[in-house]
């Protein structure tokens, strides 16, 4: 498989025939066009020419390389916009002589100018229709030329021009909206750099991008972008992360500290050791899925898409009634029905329905990615904007997730050393947290190390078996009266206990303290005001921690103790009664965040992240959530607002037929107006994205 960019595609239909044309080639029927990115993905078998071919009979091309972004293609793209643009500008110019001819020549001049106008502007269109005709294949194109040709039949030359330069430039239009929306994604992906500076045996040379091989160590000038994932190893600087989290604050970086490949090196040169292939980049990885989220379908699309196919036959069948009905059952002229019967075929065009939903989607999957908020694709915005239950994980998510060690209670000399030894497997923060309170305590070897999701770890060493985690952990064991004691004032204090015991006898524990995230209270806030009727906070933590967190941050409801699977139980209990997104690390709520009807998963990237859920979070807070949630809303009441626009608009066009109102340029302008407001209105999702920046700067 192949894969090419497309440009000057106009419409979604055109787009799927432009597809069905080109399955016909040997060997192309498994090829596919898809409208909203642009993508053409073909067997390296099928013949390009005759693809070329098809693609220019709708004014399309290849791009060659997305890559090279060369002036040639800015300039040919450009050419044909501007002979559309020169078309139409000459045809509405003889259109207007056709008038003054009119007045003061002579009338054939006049239809002369007529025709001259129709066919100008008309001629794309009707090589496409009669094409059509032939094939008995019933599209907007076969339809526009019935109703030319009939227009011009019965000598109504000013409106048949009239018809033909709105419909071209309805199509022109229509190209330049959606052109627009994948625009912004490209503006997206021209934040990947290009070229890197190695450093091989002391000498710099300037490579491609996708050579670039892990451990290879690369040098970052000032204003230049780090090229792939890497460790710096020279240097320090202070670098800008928004291409991957949308975080303009530069951030300090110096040694050792991980650097993503997209990010700008503000000041200082930096060596920088590659710990990933460009490909394998977090930044590769969120433009890969930007991409392809743009080419999944809703199902409000898919809807559309199937009733479009049905909506065409429908209004050639209603025209056909209109053009018979009246004058044979109630008397009409033969002459006035056929005229309206061919303003109704105008209104076969589904074109503004059809783009109802597309560029308000890409639009909303783009000002995302901007804010570093990943959407994997239509149906997850979709799902975003009609969540009404949040369940959060609280270590990481509510939490900073950088806990530390607030108090120590030892009944054991090796309590530490051992608690640290064991917690050195684990990737869990709290084990973090224990192995850096035993920083200076040299730690053992142990022979056997199992994990409990959910509860801690069970270890072997010494011929003894260790018990590390919370309660549920050394269940085993009868509490003496002091321990009791003790744990019940680390719990009151709202503390995470961690405790370690062997077969007999416990040998201490820790209380373990996480910061609840400042913004926390103010985004539940803002979350409820989004009409989010319920936030939920689920943990494995024990009822005092949880309580203490869920009031601090003004939570519905909490649940506490939970194992990983039973969140997994608590999320279905949940959907049951509305749709549930649910917010985690990625790491240990994997589970969790399959089940819900969205999963969203925080963590800079994080392959594990990106791969067990529907959005991603780039940055590891939830202050931009609320915005996510209020783009798709205002998505999915854009796309609703457009379909009753283009369907109602279609619906007034038909209706004037009764009282005999409809003109052919009152139903070609009817598409027209539904055209340009669906564009527009859907546009306005990117456009908002401004305002907000100044807010909150
Ligand atoms: P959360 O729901 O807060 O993300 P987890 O489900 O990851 O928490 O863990 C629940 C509880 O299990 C923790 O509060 C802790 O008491 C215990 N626990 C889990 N893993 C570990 C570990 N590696 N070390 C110590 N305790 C652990
Ligand atoms: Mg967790």
């Amino acid at each position: 498989m192949e894969e090419y960019k497309v440009k000057g595609l106009t419409c979604a239909n055109c787009t799927r025939e432009l597809q069905e044309e080109i399955n016909r080639l040997p060997s192309g029927e498994t090829a596919t066009l898809n409208y909203n990115s642009g993508k053409l993905r073909i067997a390296n078998t099928v013949d390009m020419e005759k693809v070329t071919k098809i693609l220019s009979s709708d004014g399309a091309y290849i791009e060659t390389d997305q890559f090279e972004q060369d002036h040639q293609h800015e300039h040919t793209h450009h050419h044909s916009k501007v002979n559309w643009l020169t078309i139409l500008s000459i045809s509405t110019i003889f259109y207007f002589a056709a008038f003054f001819a009119e007045n003061w020549l002579n009338e054939y001049v006049a239809i002369a100018l007529f025709l001259a106008a129709t066919v100008l502007s008309g001629y794309q269109t009707f090589i496409k229709g009669l094409k059509n005709l032939v094939k008995l294949k019933f599209n907007i194109e076969t339809l526009m030329t019935i109703a030319l040709i009939g227009a011009l039949s019965i000598g109504e030359w000013k409106e048949g021009a009239l018809v033909a330069i709105l419909f071209g430039l309805n199509e022109y239009l229509e190209g330049l909206g959606m052109e627009k929306a994948r625009r912004s994604v490209e503006s997206l992906l021209k934040v990947a750099p290009k070229e890197a500076t190695i450093l091989e045996n002391g000498e710099e040379h300037l490579v491609p991008i996708k050579s670039l091989k892990v451990n290879q160590i690369v040098l970052v000038r000032a204003g230049e972008k780090v090229p792939s994932d890497g460790v710096i190893i020279e240097g320090n600087s202070s670098v800008n992360e928004s291409a991957i989290t949308g975080e303009s604050l530069p951030i300090e970086k110096s040694v050792n500290e991980p650097v993503f490949g997209g990010s700008i090196n503000n000041e200082g040169l930096l060596k920088v050791k590659l710990t990933k292939a460009y490909n394998d980049s977090s930044l590769a990885k969120i433009l890969h899925l930007v991409e392809e989220a743009q080419e999944t379908k809703t199902p409000t699309e898919l809807f559309i898409n199937k009733f479009a196919k049905y909506y065409t036959p429908l209004i050639m069948v209603i025209s056909a009634m209109v053009m018979i009905i009246p004058p044979l059952l109630f008397n009409g002229s033969w002459g006035d029905w056929f005229y309206q019967g061919l303003a109704v075929l105008i209104v076969g065009c589904p074109c503004a329905l059809v783009l109802s939903s597309p560029i308000a989607i890409v639009s909303g999957i783009t000002k995302n990615a901007r804010n570093g908020i990943l959407i994997k694709g239509g149906v997850f915005l979709e799902q975003l904007g009609k969540i009404t239950t949040i369940a959060f994980d609280k270590t990481g998510t509510l939490t900073k997730g950088e806990p530390h060690v607030e108090e120590l209670i030892a009944y054991d000399p090796a309590f530490l050393q051992i608690a640290a030894s064991i917690e050195k497997s684990s990737s869990h923060p709290i084990a973090k947290a224990i192995i850096n309170e035993a920083r200076n305590i040299p730690l053992i070897e142990l022979d056997e190390i199992t994990a409990y999701s959910g509860t801690g770890i069970v270890a072997k060493g010494n011929g003894t078996t260790y018990y590390l985690g919370n309660e549920k952990q050394i269940q085993h064991l009868a509490l003496p009266d002091n321990v009791q004691i003790d744990l019940q004032r680390l719990k009151d204090a709202g503390m995470t206990v961690v405790l370690l015991a062997n077969e007999s006898t416990v040998l201490g524990m820790m209380g373990i303290a996480d910061k609840i995230r400042e913004e926390s209270a103010a985004i539940i806030k803002k979350l409820h005001g989004l009409g989010i009727s319920k936030t939920v906070m689920l943990t494995g933590d024990h009822e005092k921690t949880a309580e203490k967190v869920a009031k601090k941050i003004g939570l519905s409801t909490y649940f506490a103790g939970l194992l990983p699977e039973e969140k997994v139980k608590k999320i279905s209990e949940l959907s049951q009664k509305g749709k549930v997104a649910m917010i985690g690390d990625g790491i240990n709520d994997a589970p969790a965040l399959a089940t819900a009807d969205l999963g969203i998963a925080m963590g800079k990237g994080t392959d594990s992240a990106i791969e067990t859920s529907d959005i991603v979070l780039m940055q590891d807070h939830l202050g931009r959530l609320p915005s996510a949630i209020k783009t798709a809303k205002k998505v999915n009441s854009i796309i609703k607002i457009n379909i009753t626009l283009a369907l109602g608009l279609k619906l007034i066009a038909l209706l004037l037929t009764i009282p005999g109102l409809l003109t052919l340029w009152i139903a070609i302008l009817s598409d027209m107006g539904a055209t340009i407001l669906v564009t527009l209105i859907s546009l306005t999702v990117l456009y908002e994205k401004k305002t907000n920046d100044k807010l909150q700067a």
